[in-house]
């Protein structure tokens, strides 16, 4: 518990022991060694939440870690987490099962005649597993004195209710039966209060949208989520050789795309050379897909077997397995309070994906998601004596910053190919700030009948998916999933879509017991929380269960 633990109160609380939560936490304590920090994070262990591609633009790290430790690059974890250096970076488009293309050239023509697409270039970028940066840097944070609590999630945000000021943030009660009722392990969730409260939660974050809604903070458009699934999987040292380490590529096209004839989803596959004969293979899809029988589980089976992948990958074994969602909204989603901008309000502001930060000319939220977590340090230590401008501070940072000039540039891309899909959106967006800003559905609504024509012959095994992601939660607690209403599911989900989520939940949460969908797994869940984005009567709800459960990622 929190240093003054009398009172349960420090300087600064920050929610979430992700890249953008941690990096707060260390350049707070390099720039203001005195202050009290305490990050608490739901996972049982550092890194165990965390999932990412991930290539890494290494340029924020460097900043942060060469004030907070000098001489850090000499050091055994940097060596392990940033071993793999990009020098071969493909795009490919993909047509049907079997044939490839190159379309390098076209970023980089893009990026000669600077056009949004050229932004998509990776060399000199690191391959990295989030897991192990998230753990390395919850292991400096923690040597520089803050405090880093795992197995701890936080449920609500406590306001003043004259003022609006954020007093502290409310933990998950632990030790509830599954009707609610208190066990002799009970122990309630306190409140740890603060004078500044940090929302790093990462995508959808449960306590950071209840202080949206509180604090009345608007976004221009509504935020639009895909859900990436990925597999890392062990290779022969001849295929690894095949692919080449220091190689990624990004694939368009097959089994998500296929210009005029279908299907027409936004994403795409990729495939990332790591460390000792590990690839990373993962599909990403936009989670505004129309198709009622859609898994995205489903489409990265197809991309597996497709002539270009499957010669890397083909008998190799899959060691860890993973889902979660990224923000695609970008710049006019970003929560922002009305009056004046701020992305956050008073002493409470909002990092990394759960503000939105990720470019989605580039897919990549990691680097906005630590230098976001700079400028709060720097707008935490400036406003100490006034908590109350810090939101404003923060704002003002990160509009001066990268991270701002980077969200701007990709600003009305997604919504484009969200508006037109992918075949007219794709070359329109090449217009990107000549465009206006397109007013698009929420991701729920795109649901139709229509079904996904490339339907691998097998399902997906969903149940040694979820055994790869090592997840888990106590049996004995409340479901964190809730169905709102049981009888939109039976009179309405069931007979038109027959029962999407029970499809597309990547951890197979739900399932029909006696004419009822229900969320009857809850312990297999990988809080990915596709599930309350997608439910086309947006039906569910996602609750944080207590800490400590959900997956096990090591090397993701
Ligand atoms: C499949 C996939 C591929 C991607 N590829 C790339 C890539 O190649 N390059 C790139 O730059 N970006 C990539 N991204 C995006 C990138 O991973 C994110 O932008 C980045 O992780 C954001 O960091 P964060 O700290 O904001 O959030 P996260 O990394 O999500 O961390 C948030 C942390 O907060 C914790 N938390 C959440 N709620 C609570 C709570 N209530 N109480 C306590 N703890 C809580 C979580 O457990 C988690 O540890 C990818 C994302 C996905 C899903």
């Amino acid at each position: 518990m929190p240093n003054d633990k009398e009172h349960n109160k420090v300087s600064v609380l920050i929610v979430g022991a992700g890249p953008a939560g941690l990096a707060a936490a260390i350049q707070l304590k390099t720039i203001k060694p005195q202050l009290d920090v305490c990050v608490v994070e739901k996972g049982a262990d550092l890194g165990n939440h965390n999932l990412s591609g991930a290539v890494l633009e290494a340029e924020p790290l460097h900043t942060l870690l060469d004030s907070a430790v000098p001489g850090w690059e000499d050091s055994d974890a940097a060596k392990d987490v940033l071993a793999s250096k990009i020098d071969k970076d493909n795009i490919m488009f993909l047509l049907g099962k079997k044939l490839s293309f190159n379309i390098f050239f076209a970023v980089k023509l893009a990026k000669i005649f600077h056009l949004g697409f050229g932004q998509m270039l990776h060399k000199g970028d690191y391959s990295v597993s989030i897991s192990k940066l998230t753990k390395w840097m919850g292991q400096i944070a923690k040597e520089l004195g803050a405090e880093v609590l795992t197995g701890f999630a936080a449920e609500d945000i406590i306001l003043d209710e004259s003022s609006d000021k954020a007093t502290g943030v409310k933990l998950v009660d632990q030790g509830l039966d599954k009707e609610g009722n208190k066990q002799p392990n009970f122990v309630e969730g306190e409140v740890i209060e603060a004078d500044f409260v940090v929302l790093a939660e990462g995508c959808d974050g449960l306590v950071t949208e209840k202080f949206i809604e509180k604090a009345n903070l608007q976004r221009k458009s509504n935020q639009l989520y895909s859900l990436g699934v990925k597999e890392l999987i062990k290779v022969s040292p001849e295929q690894y050789n095949k692919f080449t380490s220091g190689r990624v590529v990004h694939a368009m096209g097959y089994p998500i795309w296929t210009p005029v004839i279908g299907p027409g989803m936004f994403g795409g596959g990729i495939v990332y050379a790591g460390v000792q004969e590990h690839i990373s293979v993962g599909m990403i899809v936009g989670a505004d897909w129309k198709y009622c029988d859609f898994n995205v589980q489903d489409a990265l089976t197809n991309f597996k077997n497709h002539r270009f992948v499957k010669k890397f990958i083909d008998g190799g074994t899959v060691v860890e397995a993973g889902a979660k969602m990224i923000p695609e909204g970008g710049f006019y989603a970003i929560p922002r309070e009305p009056e004046t901008g701020s992305i956050g309000k008073g002493n409470c502001v909002i990092l990394g994906d759960s503000a939105g930060f990720v470019n989605m000319l580039k897919i990549k939220g990691l680097h906005n998601a630590i230098d976001s977590g700079i400028q709060a340090a720097e707008a935490i230590a400036e406003t100490i004596d006034n908590p109350e401008r810090a939101a404003v501070r923060y704002t003002e940072l990160v509009d001066r910053s990268n991270i701002a000039r980077e969200m701007y540039s990709a600003r009305n891309f997604r919504q484009t190919v969200a508006k037109f899909g992918p075949l007219q959106g794709m070359p329109l967006s090449v217009f990107g700030g000549l465009l206006p800003k397109f007013k698009v559905e929420e991701d729920y609504e795109a649901m139709t009948i229509a079904p996904y024509r490339l339907k691998p012959n097998q399902n997906f095994d969903k149940d040694t998916f979820t055994a790869m992601a090592a997840t888990g939660h106590r049996e004995e607690q409340p479901s964190h999933l809730t169905i709102l209403d049981s009888d939109i599911c039976k009179t309405k989900c069931t007979p038109i879509f027959n029962s999407p989520c029970i499809t597309f939940c990547p951890a197979g949460v739900y399932e029909t017991i006696h004419d009822e969908v229900k969320p009857a797994n809850p312990s297999n869940c990988l809080h990915c929380k596709t599930c309350q984005r997608k439910c086309p009567f947006d039906n569910i709800r996602w609750t944080v269960p207590e800490g400590g459960g959900g997956p096990r990622y090591k090397r993701m």
